[in-house]
């Protein structure tokens, strides 16, 4: 299956946003003499967790001009948007629209990039699961669910977020998943997570008419904040502290947000100016550091980060003050079923003791992976199971190096194995969201097109 003799052959596993994105990376450069096939478990490429909704409420959380496949070329998804008829009269830096949108975009740079290389060769799509990938001596053989072998050069795991609830299994589902079948509109819902996915979760039940009570738990119940256009401060890289204790550097962080508010600014501007550094910054600390983040900072950090579009903010605000979505403090405790219901026991921080709620459905929003071991995809345990990848220390994502390698049990880089996306966030943490995506997927494929160079020099 590698083609033509001596073309690179890359499998990519995992047709989602990440895994378009590479593809599109990798075969921009017409003389790369490269063959890449990238297979997808779903019936759609491009959509991934989070651009198979149909819902116009669900809207991009980055506003048009930050969506871009691109990075050296930032309007390239405004300019499809007013190609297609699709671009509103409104400034496209304040734009947020539907996440469905995207998903077409995705879609559009697919069929441009098979219509292109239908002479070549150099693209095949493949709709199948895939159960394993191996390291052989002279490449990679990649097993998919209908008992069939695929062998290439390089295998590149693009498989995104975990598809399985992770607290209360058995109990909760994931919002959008095959279980999220309609609920009764009057019966009561319990959403674990109070960010943006919870947000997303609520709005999927409005949209259905929803009537009954939603109750969001989390820890701490804070909801993510409101976008707003200001000036994001310029940091110089001499500026940023690294390698520091993180007490340290939350203590820098303050000063800087004080500083910068004193000055007529805003809190924004400082979290959208040292962006750029985040990776830098994450990959400065030690392990230990980077889990006191996990564990103490993060939440907070999220709903600073993460924002939501105004008017969804205000949405949100108001069902919050009318009590049709009420925001919890507190953690779960133990969940049954009764019947079709579900008896779900909460401790709310401060309260006595623990109280059962009666609801329809559990969803969980709760974010990260909790432990990468624990996690369902079969591709991803068969490596772990063969010491072919190992987990980060945090376990939240796959150990790998700068350039996207993925590290054996043995500590090794792998020549072969590469992994890009949300399952590289244990190396890089700032990497979920396009902006962060296309730049890894953009460096990851010139590396790549060269080894195909100098394989075919040599
Ligand atoms: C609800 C939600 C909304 C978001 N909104 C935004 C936004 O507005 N802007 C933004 O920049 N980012 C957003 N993000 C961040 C998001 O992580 C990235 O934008 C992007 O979707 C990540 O894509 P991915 O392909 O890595 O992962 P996923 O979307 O999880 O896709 C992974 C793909 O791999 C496939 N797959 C998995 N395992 C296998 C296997 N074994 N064999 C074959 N195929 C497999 C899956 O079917 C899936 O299609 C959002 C994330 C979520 C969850």
């Amino acid at each position: 299956m590698t083609g033509r003799p001596g073309r690179l052959a890359i499998i990519i596993i995992g047709g989602g946003a990440s895994g378009v994105l590479l593809a599109a990376h990798l075969l921009s450069d017409p003389e790369a003499d490269i063959r890449v096939t990238l297979i997808e478990k779903r019936q759609a490429f491009g959509q991934g967790l989070a651009y198979s909704t149909t819902l116009d409420d669900h809207i991009l959380n980055v506003s048009a001009l930050g969506m871009s496949a691109y990075a050296d070329d930032p309007e390239h998804f405004w300019h499809w948007l007013e190609r297609t008829g699709r671009a509103p009269d409104k400034n496209p830096r304040k734009l947020y629209l539907p996440r469905h949108l995207y998903a077409e975009y995705l879609a559009g740079i697919l069929d441009e990039m098979r219509a292109r290389e239908a002479q070549s060769g150099r693209l095949h799509m493949m709709s199948e699961e895939c159960v394993s990938a191996a390291a052989t001596p002279s490449g990679v053989a990649v097993d998919l669910a209908n008992g069939t072998s695929l062998v290439g050069h390089i295998a590149v795991l693009a498989v995104g977020h975990e598809e399985q609830p992770l607290v209360g299994k058995d109990i909760a589902i994931r919002p959008g998943s095959e279980a999220d079948t309609p609920v009764d509109p009057d019966a009561d819902v319990l959403i674990l997570g109070t960010g943006l996915s919870m947000v997303d979760a609520w709005l999927s039940l409005v949209a259905h008419g929803h009537r009954g009570h939603v109750v969001a738990l989390s820890r701490r119940g804070l909801l993510p904040s409101m976008h707003r256009k200001g000036n994001p401060i310029r940091l110089d890289a001499a500026d940023v502290p690294l390698g520091t204790e993180l007490s340290y550097f939350v203590r820098w962080f303050r000063d800087l947000v004080r500083t910068t508010v004193r000055a007529g600014g805003d809190w924004r501007d400082v979290v959208d100016g040292i962006r750029p550094f985040n990776q830098k910054i994450w990959r400065s600390w030690p392990p230990s550091a980077r889990r006191r983040f996990i564990e103490h900072t993060r939440a907070w950090w999220d709903i600073h980060r993460h924002r939501m579009p105004p008017d969804l903010h205000e949405r949100v605000t108001q069902a919050v003050t009318d009590g049709t979505l009420e925001l919890a403090t507190g953690k779960l405790v133990g969940a049954s079923r009764e019947g079709d219901a579900i008896a779900a026991t909460i401790k709310r921080r401060g309260a006595p003791g623990p109280e059962t709620l009666h609801v329809a459905r559990v969803y969980d929003c709760t974010g990260i992976t909790a432990d990468l071991t624990t996690g369902t995809n079969p591709v991803v345990r068969a490596l772990i199971d063969r010491g072919l990848a190992r987990p980060d220390p945090l376990h939240i994502g796959l150990d790998v190096t700068e350039g996207c390698a993925i590290i054996k049990a043995d500590g090794q880089p792998s020549e072969r194995l590469y992994a890009i996306g949300p399952l590289t966030r244990g190396a890089f943490f700032e990497i979920e969201a396009i902006p962060d995506i296309r730049v890894q997927c953009s460096m990851l494929a010139k590396n790549l097109t060269e080894r195909a160079r100098m394989a075919q020099a040599g």
